[in-house]
């Protein structure tokens, strides 16, 4: 591999180890994507592999090739536990810290596999034996490619698994528009392409195939929840559960949203609140410099990338956004220095 020898890898894999991957609390786009293509290259080098996510994903994800083998670790506790106590080799797609599992946490500390990490988020923590970590590429999914590649398996590469890794590039470029995009994301989806992938069909997949009810909720947060403050160039919106029951919500719905309130004409900066239980989940967004990444880290227990990131904050909702506006005014010259590219 790229930063450690993976020549200790591939003697791992020669023993025919129980494989486990995982991913991250509420696994997005390229969470899915990339753990079910490696999934299924693993599946086909003939390995024994199992794929427990921490808990549910967003439903647009769902006809990804061999959705039915995810196993969720919320409410299937006992037998998540026990595949991740059996592994021996454990890869960890898409994060950079084993607390990104939240309630896989405890389990995965207990674990004596060796932990493999493909990631592209900043600054990542020491916990994997193997760590494939790029902070500047685009998604985790290029970085599979790549390490499917590496690995010389390429050639199991079919249509089924492009379908996974351009699901992961995709989203997470918002549609290849972020400034992570490079040639080699280019040259990755070419070759998906030139395997037999049909780009439109997943883009019809993934983004004409929104419930009634998650439009009517971004409908009703850009209407009602919206907030502009001008002189920090910043948007906000919120969320309240009592605004989300009534919608209908379920996890993954709001996936997407707080990319509209960055999209205003003079914000480089956005913040979304959304009330889980007694604690919030923050995304921050921003444009050009502006470190969304180190502004989570220092005031809400998160991370990222510079311009997409989240965090949490313990305690209401009311209370996480007054928090915000106040920390706000602290970053005002690096938000105004990042909006001379407008
Ligand atoms: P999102 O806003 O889409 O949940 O996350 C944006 C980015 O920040 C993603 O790359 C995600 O992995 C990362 N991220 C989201 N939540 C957290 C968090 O609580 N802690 C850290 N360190 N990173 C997060
Ligand atoms: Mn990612």
């Amino acid at each position: 591999m790229k930063n450690k020898s993976c020549g200790g890898l591939k003697k791992i894999l020669k023993t025919k180890p129980n494989i486990l991957i995982t991913t991250h609390r509420s696994p997005d786009g390229d969470a899915m994507g990339s753990s079910l293509a490696l999934y299924q290259v693993l599946l086909k080098l003939g390995h024994k592999v199992n794929l427990v996510v921490p808990n549910s994903y967003a439903s647009f994800l769902k006809w990804l090739p061999y959705d039915e083998v995810v196993i969720e670790f919320e409410g299937n506790e006992d037998k998540a536990e026990k595949l991740i106590q059996e592994a021996e080799l454990l890869f960890c797609l898409d994060f950079n810290d084993l607390k990104r599992t939240d309630m896989m946490f405890d389990s995965l500390v207990k674990s004596s596999a060796k932990f493999v990490m493909i990631d592209h988020h900043q600054d990542p923590s020491s916990f994997s034996h193997f760590c494939y970590s790029e902070p500047g590429a685009s998604s985790t999914a290029q970085l599979i490619f790549e390490f499917i590649d590496y690995m010389g398996w390429i050639h199991h590469v079919n249509t089924d698994i492009a379908k996974c890794i351009y699901t992961g590039i995709v989203t997470d470029t918002g549609s290849f528009r972020f400034s992570s995009v490079d040639a080699k994301t280019h040259h990755i989806t070419a070759k998906l392409i030139d395997i037999g992938l049909n780009t439109s069909i997943i883009h019809q997949k993934l983004f004409d195939n929104i419930k009634e009810s998650k439009l009517k909720l971004l409908g009703y947060c850009i209407n009602n929840k919206m907030e502009v403050i001008k002189e920090f160039k910043t948007s906000i919106m919120s969320l309240s559960s009592e605004e989300l029951d009534r919608f209908n919500f379920v996890n993954g719905d709001t996936e997407g949203f707080v990319n509209y309130a960055l999209s205003i004409e003079n914000v480089i900066f956005t913040a979304f609140f959304v009330q889980d239980k007694d604690r919030v989940k923050i995304s921050f967004r921003s444009q050009n410099n502006f470190r969304a990444d180190l502004l989570s880290k220092t005031h809400f227990e998160g991370g990222g990338h510079v311009n997409a990131a989240g965090g949490i904050f313990q305690g209401s909702l009311n209370d996480a956004v007054a928090k915000f506006k106040k920390i706000l005014p602290m970053y005002e010259k690096e938000i105004l220095a990042n909006a001379k590219y407008c």
